[in-house]
């Protein structure tokens, strides 16, 4: 017998839900992160008396009931809504593109006039069967929003030209003829109350958590800690990165605490253009509706992700897929380890997906009814 049933890899949302379920059920969990840290990427670091994303801006939304009542049951969630504002070259727009955005592009002042332009935009770009997310874009959006709004953004975010891009990363970004600038179409979202390492830490309540342990360098002894090992780390660093490296995008964060009471009035401002180097900045006191006299800004720099950087977004092309689908084939023969999260599962994940595949592997692994339908 050894001395824990599961060692957690990794402390991130993932990890922490799982070692929650597997705590709950009577087992002996021993939770690891390389990091000084728990709560991975959703670490929020109190500044000033405002909770910042030290990781980059987390929303929660969902529509699945389920998970947004398991949520809430660690912490309560505010109402924060998603409105970010894209800044083009000195001209504001609301975001997700809507009625108002449209007004602000072209004056129209109704759904229809709003089609009329966008239809005529499409028709001129006549794409029928789109290659790429810059295809995709023009056939959806017409050329006014895709130039302004979207080229510069997504070229600046993934390093890649929009016509060598996957188009199902456009997907992310809705269309409505109403005014209505919440982001997200899902029935809930919010804030954790008090940041996201709250949220975590009350996941963690009563599971022994290591800090600053790497499993990668370590791995022969501590893997003889446990009976199973809950990896939520990167798949193919695991294997040695055997068959190649996948690919990602990484980003350099510039925190800055400046002494005036609201330096943009919004959390997100989007910059959409291709020259300015950033793409966003995140004011992070609006996220809870903060009147702190101080504010504490972060800018976004993208960059090319290489070993010594957070890995971000997987960059989900057919190459990388083809060799993800390597590594998985290799996890999936394991016996003794679980693989799940974002770096495991080389996905592109929301937070409520990663909620959702967590608790199923749960249910999985102790055969049992989901929490969730
Ligand atoms: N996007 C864009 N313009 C914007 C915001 C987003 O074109 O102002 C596109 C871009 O391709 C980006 C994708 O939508 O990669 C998803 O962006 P979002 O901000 O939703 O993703 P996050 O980085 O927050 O996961």
């Amino acid at each position: 017998m050894k001395e824990y049933d599961f060692l957690i890899v990794g402390a991130g949302l993932y990890g922490a839900i799982f070692a929650h379920e597997a705590t709950k059920k009577g087992k002996k969990c021993l939770v690891i992160d390389k990091r000084n840290h728990f709560a991975g990427n959703i670490y929020t670091e109190n500044i000033k008396g405002i909770n910042v994303h030290m990781y980059g801006a987390h929303i929660f939304h969902t529509s699945n009931k389920d998970i947004w009542d398991y949520v809430n049951s660690f912490v309560e969630f505010n109402r924060y809504t998603n409105s970010p504002l894209a800044n083009y070259k000195g001209e504001m727009y609301n975001l997700p593109f809507n009625m108002n955005t449209f007004y602000q592009l072209w004056k129209v002042k109704t759904p229809n006039e709003a089609k009329n332009i966008i239809n005529a935009q499409i028709a001129e770009v006549n794409i029928s069967d789109p290659q790429n997310l810059e295809e995709q874009a023009l056939s959806l959006v017409g050329s006014d929003i895709y130039y302004k709004l979207i080229k510069g953004y997504t070229e600046k975010q993934w390093g890649r030209k929009a016509t060598e891009l996957p188009a199902f990363i456009i997907k992310r970004l809705p269309i409505r003829f109403t005014f209505d600038n919440n982001y997200f179409n899902d029935n809930y979202q919010g804030i954790p109350i008090g940041g996201y390492t709250k949220l975590i830490e009350k996941m963690l309540t009563g599971v022994e958590v290591r800090l600053e342990v790497d499993y990668i360098k370590d791995r022969n002894q501590l893997n003889l800690l446990a009976e199973k090992v809950v990896y939520s780390g990167m798949i193919d660093e695991y294997y040695d990165y055997r068959f190649g490296t996948l690919e990602y995008r990484s980003l350099k964060f510039d925190h800055q605490i400046l002494d005036e009471p609201n330096f943009q009035g919004n959390a997100v401002v989007n910059y959409t253009d291709a020259e300015t180097p950033f793409t966003r900045i995140i004011e992070h006191k609006h996220f809870e509706f903060g009147i702190q006299p101080q504010t504490v800004v972060t800018r976004e720099y993208p960059k090319e992700w290489t070993p010594k950087d957070e890995p971000y977004y997987p960059v989900n092309d057919t190459k990388n897929d083809l060799l993800f689908k390597k590594y998985k084939e290799l996890a999936n023969a394991e016996e003794n380890v679980i693989f799940g999260g974002r770096l495991a599962d080389y996905k592109y994940y929301d937070m409520h997906h990663v909620v959702a595949l967590a608790l199923k592997k749960v249910k999985e692994v102790f055969g049992e009814q989901s929490i969730i339908k």
